[in-house]
């Protein structure tokens, strides 16, 4: 009899974890349980669908049910919800009481959104964008109009990225933000270039503000907000996610970090048999050298990747996670790596920063914009232990720099002294990131 894994979710870390087993054991029988009705979407997109910047929903799909039947021999079945797992017999039980048996078990569930505790935060027009079917009620709204005013909750990636598509369905989008500034996850001079995108584009944004209850009003709803109260068409939150790891708590897999399933660097669990990976589990932080919760597409795939080859016999290692992360609002980019000074300081270093603004290429072209740039280091050692930027022009890759260097243990004297490269239209002579790292080591222009 052939040996059958079973993937419970069928998206990044699934799915990731899915393929990578079937590369490692062409025999293996692999089912797929989704309990949706789509698979293998990147959910990362849903915002430039909503936006309109990619034209169909089928854009964000990678593969359907029959191309995993055809091409991979992966049974995925969607409308299937796990409802619980019999460890011990090796069983997962569906929401039709259908037991599934598994030699071995991957859980890839996933997150699920956060409401606030707030009354009416559960009515018709409060909208998150979390997977296909959130944001296919999202778009059906949109397109149903007339909606005109939107508030957004939150004013992290997620809050912004929604924020944006809304502005270019062309309504009016203010957001709130419980914190005192906007996109607090950056330091206040990286957040400025995106909160001076939020004021051109038009938005209001009020910080140390609570939302305290939504009520219908006809075909809106009227928000309260610090004592006010506020007629909209639409609210959508970008609140944050949970782990969805009760199915494989109640199986005894002992859980870790934010609530996440805990899994070593193979992807295994506390149980015997059951493997876990993506934003359901906790994953390895390569500076702080212990476990945390990092709901992140990357991190999902990964990890589906290393659990899977290892489920199947083949060497499985997760090396880690920075945490890196990026977004974009109004043509300003933005994103963090590794830690910042507060993070860094409770894990016992000696935090250091420095920010600096240069430009994204040589100044005198036309166009050029600029960046800034936040390194964070430990002042005994001068190891680099993170860096943010934001600006125009290219962030992507002055964070993949950073990212490379936090990553392999550098000092922030190395991003200082590296040869990077040079010509007036890509980059500039002296690039941000340098200009970071030499006023870092006292050698400021
Ligand atoms: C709007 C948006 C934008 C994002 N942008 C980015 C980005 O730019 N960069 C980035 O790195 N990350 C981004 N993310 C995060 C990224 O999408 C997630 O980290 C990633 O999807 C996690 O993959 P996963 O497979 O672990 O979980 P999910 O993608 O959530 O998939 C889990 C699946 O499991 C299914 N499931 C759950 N419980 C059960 C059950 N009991 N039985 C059967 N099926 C079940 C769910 O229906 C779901 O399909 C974004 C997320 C959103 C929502």
């Amino acid at each position: 009899m052939r040996r059958r894994l079973v993937v419970v979710g069928g998206d990044a870390a699934g799915l990731s974890g899915a393929a990578e087993a079937r590369r490692t054991d062409p025999d293996l029988e692999i089912v797929v349980l989704e309990r949706g009705p789509d698979v293998s979407y990147s959910a990362c997109g849903l915002p430039y669908w909503i936006g309109g910047e990619v034209a169909r929903e089928s854009d964000l799909v990678s593969h359907d049910p029959a191309y995993f039947a055809e091409r991979r021999d992966i049974e995925v079945r969607t409308g299937v919800e796990a409802t619980g797992i019999d460890a011990a017999a090796g069983r997962v039980w569906t929401q039709d009481g259908e037991a599934v048996g598994y030699d071995a078990l991957l859980v890839a569930t996933g997150a699920r959104p956060v409401r606030p505790p707030v009354p009416g935060v559960d009515l018709h027009g409060v909208l998150i964008l979390r997977d296909m079917v959130s944001a296919r009620a999202l778009n059906a709204r949109l397109q149903r109009g007339p909606a005109r005013r939107a508030l957004v909750v939150g004013t992290g990636a997620l809050g912004l990225e929604g924020a944006e598509a809304l502005l270019r369905r062309g309504l009016e989008v203010e957001a709130i933000e419980v914190a005192p500034r906007a996109l607090p996850a950056l330091a206040e001079p990286v957040a400025a270039p995106v909160v001076a995108a939020l004021d051109a584009a038009g938005m209001e944004v009020r910080t140390g503000a609570k939302l305290q209850g939504i009520e219908p009003d006809g075909d809106g709803l009227v928000v309260t907000i610090d004592g006010g109260t506020r007629a909209l068409d639409l609210v959508l939150l970008g609140t944050g996610v949970a782990p969805n790891a009760e199915v494989a708590a109640a199986a005894g897999c002992a859980l870790g970090a934010g609530g996440a399933i805990a899994v070593d660097r193979r992807g295994r669990t506390s149980v015997e048999g059951i493997w876990a990976a993506g934003d359901s589990a906790t994953a390895w932080h390569l500076v702080l050298e212990r476990d945390v919760w990092m709901p992140l597409a990357t991190t999902a795939t990964r990890q589906g990747r290393v659990a899977g080859r290892d489920l199947a016999g083949g060497e499985g290692w997760f090396p880690g996670v920075l945490g890196s992360w990026m977004s974009t609002f109004g043509g300003v980019g933005f994103g963090a790596v590794g830690l910042d000074p507060a993070v860094a300081g409770q894990a016992g270093f000696v935090p250091r920063e420095v920010v600096r603004e240069g430009r994204d290429r040589s100044g005198y072209m036309p166009g050029t914009r600029p960046i800034v740039v936040r390194l964070v280091w430990d002042d005994p050692t001068g190891r680099l232990l993170g860096g943010q930027v934001a600006g125009g022009g290219e962030v992507a890759a002055r964070l993949h720099s950073v990212s490379l260097a936090v990553g392999a243990g550098l000092e922030v004297r190395r991003l200082a002294e590296a040869d990077l490269g040079y010509v007036p239209p890509l980059a500039p002579l002296r690039d941000p990131l340098q200009l970071a790292a030499g006023a870092a080591v006292g050698d400021a222009p």
